[in-house]
């Protein structure tokens, strides 16, 4: 019996959508149903947050003993690139899924929900299925993730927890002369706590300074910026964040910005204009293109630090070889790649042995080495399978690391 497909909510795991059919290949309008779902719910403005309780919800998904598949994209800001996702899904299967039916399924789906794309809200793509057992889910993450496919007995969630880890968490406090009200903005999700609002200081009707003087109405004014203050620490020690941004009238915020108690003002990360009744899209806009900057002024550093630190010989490397070399070795903590990079080199079939020069033989089992157009690729694979850390970086600090090959690596020893 076919049903229709079941909203979701948000952030919620459903994994039996349907009773499971008996036979492996799953009706049309089943899929098409999914399929017009999936859609609905990815063209939503505002994608579920990812939490880690999610996280372990998603590693406990019951498959009944089928594979699942596990997809991550770097999504091409280059609109035609993104038309070739499809073809690339496919290489990765070959390449690191096998071969069976069940697989050619799953990335049948997935091609089409590609297809299907009319809008792309966001840098990278996680995607979760196992048809089987009507399960299916996707993020679009603000971040670019490298290039993995994985058809295994569980989902292949390390890539997205190791985002996690990585990613910063914002704090916006937006603020005028009278009230607050605080955000958190994270992986590109903005959401309010409500239990912060503060507006009983000054009663409304009292727009600009009251009859009785300048000072008492500064002091007030100083006095509740005082306590939002105080607040916001309180919140800090319930809900660390890593950034924080102010949001307000210019003169409040730089106001607010001299208050600030130490851990929240090193956390400082830059202010904007705004008014108390700006939506939380518009909060956010404002945010994610601060959070953007600071994004790209890391990468910089990095970047910059990982030249310096390889030319001194000390724990990084730089350039494709040296690169692979430790990451051979296991000594890779963190592979940071140009975004985009392509590279062809020699993979080893069995255990992924990689060489950017030609080699005809595996040196660690003596198999015959096979030309691969997908080094960059592999080498992210392998990196994540010794539980290292992947870093793609885009923008000035990619055409800084491509004078070096486009590859480096921040080493364990
Ligand atoms: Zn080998």
């Amino acid at each position: 019996m076919i049903r229709p497909p079941v909203r979701l909510r948000s952030n919620e795991v459903v994994t039996h959508l349907f009773k499971p059919s008996r036979k492996h290949e799953l009706p049309r309008e089943y899929r098409e149903a999914v399929l017009r779902s999936v859609i609905e719910r990815a063209q939503r403005p505002q994608a579920p947050p990812i939490t880690q309780s999610y996280l372990e919800q998603l590693q406990h998904l019951d498959s009944r003993g089928h594979r699942v598949l596990s997809v991550y994209l770097e999504i091409p800001e280059d609109p035609r690139m993104r038309m070739e996702l499809g073809a690339l899904v496919e290489d990765l299967a070959r390449e690191h899924g096998g071969q069976s039916e069940e697989l050619e399924r799953e990335v049948g789906l997935v091609q089409e929900f590609l297809r299907e794309r009319q809008e792309w809200p966001g840098r990278g793509l996680a995607l979760y299925s196992c048809q089987p057992v009507s399960f299916w889910q996707e993020y679009w993450l603000p971040v670019r993730m490298p290039n993995i496919l994985r058809f295994d007995a569980k989902p292949a969630i390390r890539p997205l927890v190791a985002v996690l880890d990585d990613y910063e968490r914002y704090a916006v406090l937006l603020v005028d002369t009278r009230q607050a009200r605080l955000f958190s903005v994270f992986m590109g999700s903005i959401e309010e706590h409500l239990e912060f609002l503060d507006e009983d200081v000054i009663p409304k009707s009292k727009k600009g300074p009251p009859g009785r003087s300048e000072t008492h109405y500064l002091m007030h004014q100083r006095w509740h910026l005082k306590r939002v203050v105080d607040k916001l620490d309180d919140f800090y020690e319930r809900h660390p964040f890593d950034r924080l941004v102010v949001a307000g009238p210019e003169e409040t915020t730089s106001t607010l910005r001299e208050l600030l108690p130490d851990p929240l003002a090193r956390r400082f990360a830059g202010s904007f204009e705004a008014s108390m009744d700006d939506t939380a899209a518009s909060i956010l806009e404002e945010t994610l293109a601060i959070e953007e900057r600071l994004e790209r002024e890391q990468e910089l550093e990095l970047i910059d630090e990982l030249i310096v630190v390889a030319s001194r010989g000390g724990r990084a490397v730089v350039g494709v070889d040296d690169t692979l070399e430790a990451l051979l070795l296991t000594r890779v903590h963190k592979l940071v790649v140009a975004h985009g990079l392509q590279l062809s080199g020699w993979a080893c079939p069995r255990d992924q042995y990689l060489s950017a020069k030609p080699i005809d033989r595996c040196p660690w089992c003596g198999t015959q080495m096979m030309a691969v157009d997908d080094l960059a690729d592999r080498a992210i694979q392998k990196a994540i399978d010794l539980e290292g850390l992947v870093d793609v970086v885009g923008g000035e600090a990619a055409d800084r690391l491509r004078k070096h090959g486009g590859m480096g690596a921040v080493l364990r020893f």
